[in-house]
C-alpha cells in the first residue's frame, strides 16, 4: 500500500515538474517576443526624503500581454535571468531610463533614477562599455543614475564585483545594494566598496516596529549606514507607524505605497504637477 502511494506520489511530482518546465518554456518564448511586440513597459516609483519630498525614482519593468493579462516581475525576471534575455532587456531599461530622465528634467524634475541591474547583466564583459555608450548617446549626467545590484554579487566573485564597481564609479554612476539584509554579504567588505546606498529589504520594514527582530535589523542597518556615510532607502513603507519609526531612528529615504505607487511616466508627470512645489 505504502509502496503504491509512494509511486503515485512520484508520478504526481513528475507531472508537476513537467507542468513547471512547460510553463517556463512558454514564458521564455513569449518574453523573447514581448519587447518587439510592445508588451513591455516601465513604471516609475518615487522615493521621498524625510520631509516627504521626491528624492528619486526606481524604474520597474511591467509585462502586459496582448490579451490584457499581466505577468508579475517576480515570475518573468527569473526566467529572463536564466535564459539570458535579461541582458538585452536590461539594456533596454537603461536606455528608457535615460529618455525618462530627460522628460522629467524638461518638466522641471531632474530626479536621480534607479535601475535594477541583474547579476548576469552586471557580469557581462562589455557591460561597462555598453553603459558608457548609452550615456554618451543620451547625454544623461551619470550622477543621476543609480544601479541597484543584489547582495549575491557581493558574495560570489567579490573581487571582480569590486573592480566593476570602481569602473562604474569612474563613470560617475552610483551603486546601491537592493534587498539589503536578505543575502550573506560580509559587513567588513561594505567599507571596501565604492557604495552609495543600501536599500533595506521590505520584509524587515513589514515587521517594523511591532516585531522585535525585524525592527532590530532595521535599526542596525540605519545606524551602520550612518557611520559608513551611506544613503539608505527603506523599501515597502506602507504605514505611518513604519515611516514614523524610520524618521525617529535615522534619515532614510522611503519608497512605498504609503507615499507613491509605481506608475507610467505620463502619470508620474501629472502626479508631480499636483504635488506642492519643490523648494530645491
Ligand atoms: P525590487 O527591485 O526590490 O523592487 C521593489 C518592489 O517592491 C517592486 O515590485 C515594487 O512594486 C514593490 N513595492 C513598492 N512599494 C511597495 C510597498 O509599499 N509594499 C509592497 N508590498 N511592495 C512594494 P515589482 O515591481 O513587482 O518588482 C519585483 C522585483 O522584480 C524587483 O524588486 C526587482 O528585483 C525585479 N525587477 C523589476 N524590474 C526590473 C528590471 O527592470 N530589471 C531587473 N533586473 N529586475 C527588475
Ligand atoms: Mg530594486
Ligand atoms: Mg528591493
Ligand atoms: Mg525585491
Amino acid at each position: 500500500h505504502a509502496k503504491a502511494r509512494g509511486r503515485n506520489g512520484v508520478a504526481l511530482f513528475e507531472a508537476g515538474m513537467l507542468r513547471d518546465a512547460e510553463r517556463r518554456l512558454t514564458l521564455e518564448r513569449d518574453l523573447g517576443l514581448a519587447l518587439d511586440h510592445g508588451e513591455l513597459s516601465l513604471h516609475l516609483q518615487l522615493q521621498v526624503d524625510g520631509a516627504r519630498r521626491p528624492s528619486g525614482a526606481e524604474l520597474l519593468m511591467r509585462w502586459r500581454r496582448k490579451d490584457g493579462s499581466s505577468v508579475p516581475p517576480d515570475q518573468f525576471i527569473p526566467v529572463a535571468e536564466s535564459s539570458g534575455l535579461i541582458v538585452p532587456l536590461g539594456e533596454w531599461v537603461l536606455r528608457e531610463a535615460c529618455l525618462a530622465w530627460h522628460v522629467l528634467a524638461r518638466a522641471g524634475h531632474p530626479l536621480p533614477l534607479s535601475v535594477n541591474v541583474s547579476p548576469m547583466q552586471f557580469r557581462q564583459p562589455d557591460f561597462v562599455a555598453r553603459v558608457e555608450s548609452i550615456l554618451q548617446e543620451t547625454g544623461v549626467p551619470p550622477g543621476q543614475l543609480v544601479f541597484e545590484i543584489t547582495e549575491g554579487l557581493l558574495v560570489d566573485r567579490r573581487d571582480r564585483t569590486i573592480e566593476r564597481m570602481h569602473e562604474l564609479a569612474a563613470l560617475g554612476i552610483r551603486v546601491s545594494v537592493d534587498d539589503f539584509g536578505t543575502g550573506y554579504s560580509s559587513l567588513a567588505y561594505l567599507t571596501r566598496m565604492p557604495l552609495y546606498e543600501l536599500k533595506i529589504d521590505k520584509s524587515f520594514i513589514r515587521d517594523t516596529p511591532h516585531d522585535k527582530d525585524g525592527t532590530a535589523i532595521v535599526q542596525s542597518i540605519l545606524s551602520m549606514a550612518g557611520h559608513l556615510g551611506l544613503r539608505v532607502v527603506a523599501e515597502g513603507v506602507e504605514t505611518e507607524a513604519q515611516a514614523g519609526y524610520l524618521a525617529r531612528h535615522g534619515n532614510a529615504s522611503m519608497q512605498g505605497y504609503l507615499f507613491h505607487r509605481p506608475m507610467p511616466l505620463d502619470d508620474l508627470l501629472a502626479h508631480l504637477r499636483g504635488l506642492p512645489e519643490l523648494l530645491d
